[in-house]
């Protein structure tokens, strides 16, 4: 390890850096991913070391009070399947048609999360929505450079950590890199998300089709849970009732160590632009407040000024206060703390599988 593992985020960008490949990226007991340095192989070059963006802090010129609009697509179809406003597809649509690519999450076979790069419409579907479990980085960032290189538009969308690992691996600023982070309350351990989706297998007697959270169906202040199972059935349940959302949200039991005490929090951020959800949002028209979904969009940086104008007749936008913006949103600037049950999760849940865990940590508290 280069830091400490509790503050080490999985950015992965220290295994992308590596000239000789001498660090891989390996899953610890808990199902996060944390670099292995092979040292017999280390030519202790310190290229890690360097790029590594927790140790080195990232400095920026971004705007420290970034402007921050209310904002959705016209499109209500992307609106109503995305999980805020759909901002994040208005802008990877227009990168795409003019000839760009995008880099985001996505859901692999087994249904875990990695970033990949698309170029075509049909890509952003599967980028679109929030996916709740640690993305894995993979390559990203060597791919994110070579396609950088070649004079193409990249737009990158990720965590703030892996935003930062990004402009650590650049070591330059690029014109032609929209970099796009989210606020961002921490991402869940990809072991908890199998047993909880092995539970749901097990529940429904089916494998599962497609995980979809923050679904719309009672609205966007719901935070529903939509599961599609091969069979042809269907799970819904609210932030309350969805037992890895009580995990996540309510004890805090599966975040990653790192991401309760988060360096990418606060302004001015790495990003051109930030994405959220414009929690408690309070429109001049309130008949246009019709939880659907509003993204809150902050402008960092003037190329993201660009981008916005860009995508102007697309979208609904009207412009807040940041402090408006953030405030029903601590984790613009606060990270969570760890919940005292994570030890007695992660020592049981293999034993007693998800679902009786999470009910005798519910019980307990
Ligand atoms: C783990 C996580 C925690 C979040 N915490 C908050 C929060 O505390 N407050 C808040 O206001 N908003 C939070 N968000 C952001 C919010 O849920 C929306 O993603 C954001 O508002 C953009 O919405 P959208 O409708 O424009 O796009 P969406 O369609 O939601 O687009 C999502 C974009 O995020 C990327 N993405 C999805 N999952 C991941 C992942 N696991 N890792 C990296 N990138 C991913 C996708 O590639 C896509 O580009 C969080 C998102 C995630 C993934």
């Amino acid at each position: 390890m280069l830091i400490e593992k509790e503050k080490c985020t999985g950015c992965g960008v220290c295994s992308n850096i590596c000239p000789i490949n001498c660090i891989d990226m390996v899953s610890d007991n808990e199902g996060f991913l944390y670099p292995s340095i092979y040292l017999n192989n280390c030519t202790n070059c310190g290229r890690c070391e360097k790029t590594c963006p927790v140790i080195n802090g990232i400095k920026n010129e971004n705007n420290p009070q970034p402007p921050a609009y209310a904002a959705w697509s016209l499109d209500e179809d992307i609106r109503l399947n995305s999980t805020s406003g759909g901002i994040f597809s208005e802008l990877a649509k227009k990168i795409i048609s003019d000839g760009g690519y995008v880099a985001g999450a996505i859901y692999n076979a087994k249904h875990l999360v990695e970033h990949c790069i698309i170029d075509d419409n049909d890509g952003i579907i599967l980028l679109r929505q929030s996916k709740y479990v640690q993305s894995s980085s993979g390559n990203i960032y060597k791919e994110v450079k070579e396609i950088l290189n070649k004079d193409k538009s990249v737009m990158f969308v990720g965590t703030p950590c892996q935003c930062a690992g990004l402009v650590g691996f650049l070591g330059k600023s690029y014109d032609n890199l929209l970099l796009c982070d989210f606020i961002c309350r921490g991402v869940n351990s990809p072991k908890a998300y199998t047993k909880y989706l092995e539970s749901m297998e097990d529940e429904y007697n089916s494998p599962i089709k497609k995980v979809w959270f923050k679904n719309k169906i009672n609205g966007w202040n719901k935070f529903c849970t939509k599961i599609e199972f091969e069979n042809g059935k269907e799970y819904y349940a609210d932030r309350y009732t969805d037992l890895f959302m009580v995990g996540f949200l309510k004890y805090n039991l599966y975040m990653r160590t790192s991401c309760s005490n988060c360096s990418f929090k606060g302004f001015p951020r790495n990003s051109d632009i930030t994405l959220a959800d414009f929690w408690g949002v309070s429109l001049r028209d309130k008949t246009q407040d019709t939880d659907k979904g509003t993204s809150l969009v902050l402008i960092n940086s003037p190329k993201g000024n660009d981008f916005l104008e860009s995508i102007y007749e697309r979208i609904f936008q009207e412009e807040s206060s940041l402090s408006m913006a953030v405030q029903k949103n601590p984790c613009a600037f606060e990270s969570p703390d760890i919940g005292d049950m994570r030890k007695f999760f992660f020592d049981t849940v293999e034993e007693l599988g998800f679902k009786e865990t999470i009910e005798i940590i519910k019980l307990k508290k």
